[in-house]
């Protein structure tokens, strides 16, 4: 069965890192990927953008394909965006489809900090995106927990509903939000970082100007 891939993030703005990543795993795995934007992230400081705008940006960065997709479950969720939640609801609609959770390097590195994460694998594989230029060191207890579940074949993901995990060797873009942000508010024009389609209308990229 066509596996059903999760592509979790705050997408403040979206940039060609994320549709470059989500893009190849789509490939790799055969499997249809929804980007899903992140309501209040648990780990981190509020999005510069509203909910409402970062779901604009998404939907002008998804024209003209229809690989990936863009699901806003966790921005119509009250408070925080806790993946288990998501995956939990996500396992009763897909019933025994293979469900991958899509992490770049650094958000994986990070997982024994997510609300119930040893739960995340009775619902769903993990992908893992390999991200340029960050500290993704793993601890001992990411490692312990891990190192049963890894797998190289792809196919083994179609298989079984959930319970592996994959490291998918994508094209490395060293590409983040933060790094985008940084140059919108210096006033530059970092045209060639984002999807072409956030530069049709001047107030899409306005929330990020000094
Ligand atoms: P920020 O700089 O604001 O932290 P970000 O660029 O890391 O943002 P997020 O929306 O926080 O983007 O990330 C969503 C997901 O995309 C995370 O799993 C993150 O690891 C992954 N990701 C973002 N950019 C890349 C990239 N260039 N290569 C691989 N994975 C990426």
């Amino acid at each position: 069965m066509k596996p059903l891939a999760l592509f979790g993030g705050t997408f403040d703005p979206v940039h060609l890192g994320h549709l470059s990543v989500a893009w190849e795993a789509s490939e790799l795995l055969d499997a249809e990927v929804r980007l899903m934007p992140t309501h209040v992230p648990p780990h981190r400081h509020a999005p510069t953008a509203s909910p409402a705008q970062r779901v604009a940006m998404l939907k002008a960065a998804l024209q003209g394909q229809d690989r990936l997709t863009l699901d806003t479950r966790e921005l119509r969720r009250e408070g925080p965006s806790y993946t288990i939640h998501t995956l939990r609801e996500l396992r009763e609609e897909q019933g025994d489809r293979p469900l991958v959770l899509l992490l770049g390097a650094d958000a994986f590195a990070n997982l024994p900090s997510w609300h119930s994460w040893r739960e995340l694998f009775e619902h769903a594989h993990i992908g893992v995106l390999n991200r340029p230029g960050i500290d993704a060191a793993w601890s001992v207890e990411l490692a312990v927990e891990i190192l049963p579940r890894r797998v190289t074949d792809p196919d083994v993901l179609r298989e079984l509903p959930a319970g592996k995990v994959i490291e998918l060797a994508v094209t490395p873009l060293e590409i983040s939000a933060t790094r985008v942000r940084e140059l919108l508010a210096e006033g530059r024009d970092p045209r060639y970082l984002l999807p072409c389609g956030l530069f049709d209308d001047p107030t899409v990229l306005a929330p990020y100007r000094a």
